[in-house]
């Protein structure tokens, strides 16, 4: 034991071995806080004889608290422990399946996700006869989770509604989570709430789990909402033996109702706390910490802190900026060939790419892709996978093939258009008897038995719609089509009158599908609708990549808190990006975006570099944005800033067309067509003259393929 507390610093220890009482750790980025709280499990097992299972430590995500596990098993020695280790919702659930009866739940209560919750926020609906396109389902969903993290239940909720909407969301409310009783099913907000009400209608319960979880941990306290808080109050009401740790400027999940007040509320609620403030950073070196130092000072409302390594301090931060988002992309990857060439002992795996709105990712992976790099993307789908995504291609399925009954059924009521489940039925069967399509068969609803007026009139309306729009089909791009769908099919509308977070990913995801289609339709100089499918079909077969595999990490700058590579790339530093267009209005949330900075910058040991595109396609437009400001905010002497080189596979648009063009011979990059193998793009060139060869990835089937010029016919497209 004595070796385990040999690897901590002196604050560390204090945090560590002050086993009894509150211990409050604020600190700055990687000054040992996740290990501190790891540590001071170890301890208590291993030092103070705590059997595991009275500890409760409680992180931020599911993997950390399987790297929590993992270390603690290491520290001692041991391969297994019956221990509390998890997420709020985790603990939570397996709380919850112990006591669930004394809420009137049975313990095999079911858990709903949100693609369940919405059929249920429908079926309430649909008994109150409230219309889904008066009342978006998204958006009603939303205002009843944020209420749940109030603990305002339906009837106070329906008391304190000061609208007409707030009355019919607190009707919908009611009988929402009078029919998640019914099914015996708790949601996501649920789970928390309910093991509160647990704790705190039921005496002697809470005096169980209080006397239980003898000792309480939570790491990322700055990001915990009012429920989570008032959890922990609870479960150390008595015994104190509370350790939370957190750091203010890290605080970057406002929008979902963390409250960082929580950290300091914390202290308030238990005066006697001792306080440790962790100044050493371990993680990075000097000149990153002094770039990320050089930013969050701009932050008008924070405690100041002093961070300090005794690490190198290293390069400087770099900067390079592209002439668009694919060159970014491919800065990035030449970046990392070059660094893993530099330092052999670098793998895929140590590198992570961040990038602040999920749309961004499509590009990369593109790239990725076609440079032959295994990626992963962690905590979202990819691209073509998402559900928009999918929804929309259908349509366009359906435009290019109306016979696919099986996209027409996906985006039939979707967004919803009174064409119920019943109704469906019976077109369907009308269409097998007849032996027609069912598009063709929604042509002739009149003649369908049985159907009510109004779905009758829907049928033919949405029938009418779509072959409006195969009419058109041939006359536009595929672009436009895409954006004719999103604009005109009710999708948009849907998304935007939802004011959640994922609702405002869905929109931006969409407007980066008007993109990848402008794009292609440039790429293969065929911008017809067929060949946009075609190139998408092609892509979503060649996810080749295998997550055991050494892979570059992609991720959003919200998923990466907590973790540390020996490479960061942080993508799309411009304003509107970083900091988010939606930010800009108002100081506070400029704040936010500024410390999400500061969680991006503070995840590198030793590389870390900005990208940033001059000019870049959102939502479907062409752009030009502005450096981020928080580029500037970083000393010149700790930044070395490079402009990338146009290259030769530039999108041709007009925009484009005063960068030189660079025509001496074969570059990575370049977009080739084989007479053999078909187009393909180049990821790496050697030799020269007579023995010029090039490595060439081919669309057709992902493969790569090693080419001598001299003897093969290659065109650059
Ligand atoms: P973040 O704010 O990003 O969550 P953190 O404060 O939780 O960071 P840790 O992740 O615990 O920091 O530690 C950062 C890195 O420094 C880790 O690699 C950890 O192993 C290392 N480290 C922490 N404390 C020490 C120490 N006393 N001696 C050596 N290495 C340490
Ligand atoms: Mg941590």
């Amino acid at each position: 034991m004595d070796d385990l507390l040999k690897n901590l610093n002196e604050p560390q220890r204090l945090a560590v071995t002050t086993t009894e009482g509150p211990v409050l750790v604020i600190a700055g980025a990687g000054s040992g806080k996740t290990r501190a709280i790891t540590y001071r499990v170890a301890y208590l097992i291993g030092a103070k004889r705590i059997p595991p299972r009275n500890i409760l430590a409680v992180t931020f995500t599911n993997k950390a608290a399987e790297e929590m596990r993992n270390r603690i098993y290491k520290l001692l020695g041991v391969t297994e422990l019956e221990s509390w280790i998890g997420t709020f919702h985790a603990t939570c659930a397996r709380l919850l399946r112990r006591e669930a009866d004394r809420l009137g739940f049975t313990r095999d209560f079911a858990i709903y996700d949100e693609s369940d919750q919405l059929l249920l926020i429908k079926h309430c609906m649909k008994k109150l006869s409230l219309p889904e396109r008066e009342y978006n389902p998204h958006a009603i969903l939303s205002r009843i989770s944020l209420a749940k993290n109030k603990m305002l239940f339906p009837d106070a909720f329906r008391e304190k509604a000061g609208d007409d909407f707030e009355a019919t969301v607190g009707n919908i409310y009611k009988l929402y989570a009078e029919a998640l009783r019914e099914n015996n099913a708790m949601d996501f907000d649920d789970l928390l709430c309910n093991a509160l009400l647990l704790l705190l209608q039921y005496p002697e319960c809470s005096e169980k789990y209080r006397s239980f979880f003898r000792y309480v941990l939570v790491d990322e306290f700055q990001d915990t909402n009012r429920v989570q808080y008032e959890l922990v109050r609870e479960l150390a009401r008595e015994h104190h033996n509370l350790c939370v740790v957190g750091d203010d400027d890290q605080s970057i999940y406002s929008w979902r109702g963390a409250n960082v007040d929580n950290l300091f509320d914390l202290q308030k609620e238990f005066p006697e706390a001792t306080v440790v403030f962790l100044e050493e950073n371990y993680r990075s070196t000097q000149s990153i910490l002094d770039a990320a130092n050089a930013v969050i000072a701009n932050n008008s409302k924070r405690k100041p802190k002093k961070l300090w390594t005794k690490n190198d301090r290293g390069k400087n931060v770099m900067w390079c900026s592209a002439p668009d988002e694919h060159s970014e992309a491919r800065r990035i990857i030449g970046e990392i060939r070059r660094l893993r060439q530099e330092n052999p002992e670098m793998g895929n795996s140590d590198f992570a790419v961040f990038y602040r709105t999920n749309a961004q990712s499509r590009v990369l992976e593109d790239e990725f892709r076609a440079a032959g790099i295994t990626y992963v993307i962690v905590g979202n789908v990819r691209f073509y996978d998402r559900k928009e995504i999918k929804d929309t291609l259908a349509y366009l399925r359906v435009l290019a093939n109306p016979a696919d009954s099986v996209s027409l059924r996906r985006i039939i009521n979707v967004p919803p258009r009174g064409i119920g489940k019943t109704t469906l039925e019976r077109v369907g069967e009308f269409a097998s008897d007849r032996r027609t399509a069912l598009l063709e068969a929604l042509g002739h609803a009149s003649e369908i038995p049985q159907l009510r007026a109004d779905a009758r009139q829907s049928l033919l309306k949405f029938h009418e719609y779509i072959s409006r729009l195969i009419r058109q089909k041939n006359d536009l791009s595929a672009a436009d089509l895409v954006r004719e769908v999103i604009n005109t099919s009710g999708y948009a509308e849907m998304l935007t009158q939802d004011p959640s977070f994922e609702a405002q990913a869905r929109i931006e995801n969409l407007a980066e599908l008007v993109s990848a289609a402008a794009e292609t339709g440039e790429k293969l100089n065929d911008f017809s609708l067929d060949a946009f499918l075609q190139s998408v079909s092609l892509q979503s077969d060649v996810d080749g990549w295998d997550e055991r595999m050494d892979a570059v990490t992609l991720m959003t700058l919200h998923m990466a808190k907590g973790l540390e590579f020996t490479a960061v790339f942080m993508a799309g530093m411009e304003e509107g990006l970083l900091p988010h267009a939606n930010a800009l209005l108002s100081e506070k949330s400029l704040e936010e975006e500024r410390r999400l900075c500061y969680v991006g910058i503070t995840r590198a040991r030793k590389h870390l570099v900005f990208t940033s595109a001059d000019v870049r396609r959102i939502r479907g437009e062409i752009e030009v944005n502005e450096p981020s400001r928080f580029l500037a905010e970083i000393p010149d002497e700790l930044m070395d800033a490079e402009e990338s080189v146009p290259d030769s596979r530039l999108v041709r648009d007009e925009h484009y067309q005063e960068m030189p063009d660079y025509e001496d011979g074969f570059r990575v990059g370049d977009i080739i067509e084989h007479s053999t193998f078909g187009t393909g793009v180049i990821n790496t060139v050697s030799g020269s003259g007579e023995s010029a060869k090039v490595g060439v990835r081919f669309y057709r089937d992902n493969k790569q393929r090693d080419i001598v010029v001299k003897y093969a016919s290659l065109k650059r497209r």
